[in-house]
């Protein structure tokens, strides 16, 4: 082996001597994967097809001290590093050029104790990992729509999902953490040990350090739940937006709704043939409670307008949580997703809406408005660092399409999207759909508002040097100097 090529975190070309490297690898329990190796070059890819980073080093952990070991080399090498959840962060941030990637994805045991009502995961794993045992138990926390999203990334922005309308976010019902730190230390956060680094780990990202183990409260549910999933023709969307506010105002809290527009592609799975090319408008609800019940408080939704197609029913809790995940495939397609928190949905936010939907470039994207309700608005900013509570909708304009010579088109549709919907803003943007943080700090800072000082002080605390900058980036600040 020649010596390695590697990247420091001032952005210089350097190397490391095989000497170094060898003593580094004999001491993990995991694989390091190198350029050159054979599983190199399916290793370094992320769920984002644009995403065409090549690291230096590979360290697919098998145990927590692998994680202590990789972040006491990246530290000691000044080598740029990257922590990889579940791969599925749409800016990319699971991976870097020339760095050493620290991979969870083999760490990803899940231990449910029915008794105590709470899971316990380790970093790496995927919402199908935690979904499939908590089941078992006819139990729930709140995860993500897609099942193979990382539990990791998604619960550390934030997490919206099926069931947090009821239940709130994914990052309100994590109640306790291990974390590898910047020096390599392993700590634990809860409400009684280190309770300042529970509330940054609520929607703090991925700044305090590697969290090798999340503990969540369960809830009982399934196993089976009513799924409201109608597709509607498209040219009602306007109607359907203010219909959709309308419905979601008054709705329980068992009800977490979702409205999104787009266009059938050709040959997708379900769909007969003559609705292929045809703009949509649809509905995706779940009823956290009694399926009989969920039927007829959905029934609405359904009966909106003549369906194009209607795959309402009750399923298996597993079965929802994975129904999407087709439709977004790892390393194929091209994605852009970025997001607003919206004020309200009044009747000029549904015309926008509505007109720029009908603009998307490819027939892969959508757009979605997800409601926010009385379980995520039920948390105030003592419980975490996740800001957001303040929007009534979130708008995520998803744009996906195939290829490189469509990204310009696709992603302008997003930002002008955006920029027209401003006028409704309730004020910064859900971090975990972030574009590609092109907007920096200005950006943290608008999507953290007042919890960004607190933040920056927790930083500076457990990461001083700023190890952990691959992430929605906090800057650490020394609370008494600021
Ligand atoms: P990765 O790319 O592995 O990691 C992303 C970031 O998280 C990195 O900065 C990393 O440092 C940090 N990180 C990950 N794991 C750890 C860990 N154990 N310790 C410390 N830091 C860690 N979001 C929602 O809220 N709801 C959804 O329903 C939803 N659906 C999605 C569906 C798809 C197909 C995709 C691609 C994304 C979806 N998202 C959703 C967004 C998702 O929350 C983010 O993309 C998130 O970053 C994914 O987490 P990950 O662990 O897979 O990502």
């Amino acid at each position: 082996m020649d010596n390695l090529l590697i990247i420091t975190n001032e952005g210089k070309q350097t190397s490391l001597d095989e000497k170094t490297v060898s003593a580094f690898k004999s001491t993990l329990n995991g694989n390091l994967i190198l350029p050159g190796d054979e599983p190199y070059n399916q290793e370094r890819l992320v769920w984002n097809g644009m995403i065409d980073k090549r690291p230096a080093m590979i360290v697919n952990c098998a145990d927590e001290r692998d994680v202590i070991k990789s972040v006491n080399f990246a530290r000691s090498h000044n080598l740029v590093m990257a922590v990889r959840g579940g791969g599925h962060n749409v800016a990319g941030l699971g991976t870097c050029e020339g760095g050493l990637v620290i991979n969870l994805s083999g760490m990803n045991e899940v231990t449910v104790d029915p008794e105590q009502r709470f899971v316990s995961v380790s970093g790496g794993a995927t919402w199908a990992d935690v979904d499939r045992e908590t089941q078992a138990f006819g139990l729930v926390t709140p995860g993500g729509v897609v099942s193979d999203t990382g539990v990791g990334g998604l619960t550390l922005g934030g997490g919206y999902g099926h069931l947090r309308n009821k239940y709130g976010l994914s990052c309100d019902n994590l109640l306790a953490a291990e974390v590898v730190t910047a020096d390599g230390n392993k700590i634990r956060a809860s409400e009684s040990t280190n309770p300042e680094l529970l509330w940054g780990l609520r929607g703090g990202g991925g700044n305090f350090g590697v969290v090798t183990r999340f503990e969540f409260r369960l809830f009982p549910l399934g196993p089976e739940v009513y799924m409201c999933l109608v597709f509607h023709p498209a040219d009602q969307t306007e109607k359907a937006v203010r219909f959709f506010r309308q419905y979601t105002q008054d709705a329980p809290d068992e009800v977490s709704a979702l409205l999104f527009s787009g266009i059938i592609p050709e040959g997708a799975e379900g769909f007969p043939a003559d609705l292929f090319n045809q703009p949509f408008l649809a509905f995706m609800a779940v009823y956290a409670g009694d399926p009989e019940k969920g039927e007829l408080i959905l029934e609405p939704l359904r009966k909106f307008d003549e369906p194009l197609l209607d795959f309402s029913g009750t399923r298996s809790y597993v079965n929802v949580q994975s129904i999407l995940d087709e439709d977004y495939p790892s390393h194929k397609m091209r994605y852009y997703w970025k997001s607003l928190n919206l004020q309200d949905l009044p009747d000029k936010a549904a015309a926008v809406f509505a007109e720029h939907a009908s603009r998307q470039p490819s027939d892969y994207s959508t757009s979605d408005l997800w409601h926010v309700g009385r379980g995520v608005k039920r948390y105030g900013s003592e419980h975490g660092a996740f800001n957001g509570r303040q929007a009534d909708y979130l708008l995520n304009p998803e744009a996906n399409w195939l290829n490189e010579a469509d990204d310009r088109a696709n992603i302008a549709w997003v930002r002008s999207f955006l920029d027209a919907m401003k006028p409704f803003s309730a004020g910064g943007l859900y971090l975990n759909f972030a574009g590609f943080q092109e907007e920096g700090e200005a950006m943290m800072k608008s999507a953290y508002s007042n919890h960004y000082k607190r933040l920056a002080a927790i930083k500076h605390q457990y990461d001083p040097h700023n190890l952990f900058r691959l992430n929605q980036n906090i800057k650490p600040t020394d609370s008494r100097k600021s």
